[in-house]
């Protein structure tokens, strides 16, 4: 059991348990007065069983099953939420497990943060996203009337257990998506899992534990040194600027949008080459960057006429200063530039730039 990897912070574990091994003598020891399981609809079906096999004690436990998909990450599926624990008589000493991806995860936990004044909960993050990315640093909400994450709060959970087992049922396009945040840890602060990275020719959900353990250390280090997204965590929007804003008007425009995913891996190439542009990032690692990201993410078609969308979108980012827009690039790997701004000029020429590469 002690081989386990495990990244300690301040206040709560991160374990790598593939058997899920530790969560009994865990639940044993903080003797929790219940234990509630929240599930979507996916994961009741394809994670669910795989948690009670490692622990049939949790067969008995009240299960509490929303929608899957981001449309459901809301208040009013944090009301049934609320209102299934207290028809499970859940009291300030039940704790939540939140088996699931991001939406999950980040819903159910604001939901116990807000339970009661506050229940602990447990991450269990079913996707490779939340595993390496949503389930580490505290953010918890839900979307609200005008954009995503807009209710909510910082709270750590009690623990967060990563077993890659429950990647074996997460569709191959799933899997690819969340890759995108391991693509993008590498580049702002890992050079040596960059040239890991670089040499995987497939994206699979085998053999991935010590890949995403070393991409949860790049979180892990950013969301340490600066917990309220003050300054450093910055970085971690690498390629976010130019990808919100188009995976927005693909989801506007597409009948099969792009993930979130997939648009940031263009916002990182678009990025990177303004990297090139403005941060004399050498134009061989540009063209690394491109050739790595292109071998899993296809190619997506701006029409000409996007642009002002996209800009008009970019343009309300949270992360901007008053009326400038402002990106991260890199001047190498692992050499994140923070607060660069990008023109509308500067857009455009990226723009035309990533159409070069279909
Ligand atoms: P998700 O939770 O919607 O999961 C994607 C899909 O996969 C869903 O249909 C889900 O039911 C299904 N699924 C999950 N696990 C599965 C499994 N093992 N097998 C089969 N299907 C499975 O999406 P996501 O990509 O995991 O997370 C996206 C969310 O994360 C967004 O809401 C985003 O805002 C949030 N997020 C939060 C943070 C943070 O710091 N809190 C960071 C990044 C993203």
């Amino acid at each position: 059991m002690n081989d386990l990897k495990r990244i300690s912070l301040a206040d709560y574990d991160i374990v790598f348990d593939p058997a899920l091994s530790i969560l009994k003598n865990f639940l044993a020891e903080r003797s929790y007065s219940s234990i509630i399981v929240l599930a979507d609809e996916n994961t009741l079906k394809l994670c669910l069983p795989v948690l009670t096999h490692a622990l049939p004690k949790l067969s008995e436990a009240p299960v509490i099953s929303v929608p899957a998909g981001e449309q459901h990450k809301t208040l009013a599926t944090c009301e049934e939420i609320w209102a299934d624990m207290l028809r499970a008589k859940a009291d300030r000493n039940a704790v939540v497990i939140n088996l699931g991806g991001g939406v999950i995860g980040d819903m159910g936990g604001f939901a116990a943060a807000c339970y009661k004044r506050g229940v602990d909960f447990i991450q269990i993050p079913t996707t490779v996203l939340s595993q390496v990315d949503s389930s580490i640093g505290g953010k918890l909400g839900v979307d609200f009337r005008y954009g995503k994450n807009l209710i909510g709060v910082f709270k750590n959970p009690a623990l967060v257990l990563i077993s890659t087992k429950f990647l074996e049922s997460l569709p191959s396009r799933q899997i690819v998506n969340g890759f995108a945040e391991v693509f993008k840890h590498a580049l702002i602060k890992d050079a040596e899992q960059w040239s890991v990275l670089r040499g995987l020719d497939i994206l699979a959900s085998d053999g991935l534990d010590e890949v995403l353990y070393q991409s949860l250390l790049v979180k892990k280090a950013v969301v340490e040194a600066d917990p309220f997204e003050k300054g450093l965590r910055k970085i971690l929007n690498f390629g976010h600027t130019i990808g919100h804003a188009v995976e927005a008007y693909s989801l506007q425009h597409d009948s099969d949008p792009l993930l979130h995913g997939e648009a940031v891996a263009a916002g990182m190439i678009m990025e990177a080459w303004l990297g090139s542009q403005q941060c004399n990032l050498p134009e061989e690692v540009l063209m690394d960057i491109i050739l790595t990201l292109s071998k899993h993410y296809q190619h997506y078609k701006i029409p000409e006429d996007a642009f002002d969308e996209i800009w008009a979108s970019m343009a309300l980012d949270k992360k901007n200063a008053g009326a400038k827009v402002l990106a991260v690039s890199l001047q190498d790997i692992a050499q994140p530039v923070i607060d660069l701004e990008i023109t509308p000029e500067l857009l455009k020429a990226a723009l035309a730039f990533y159409k070069t590469l279909a």
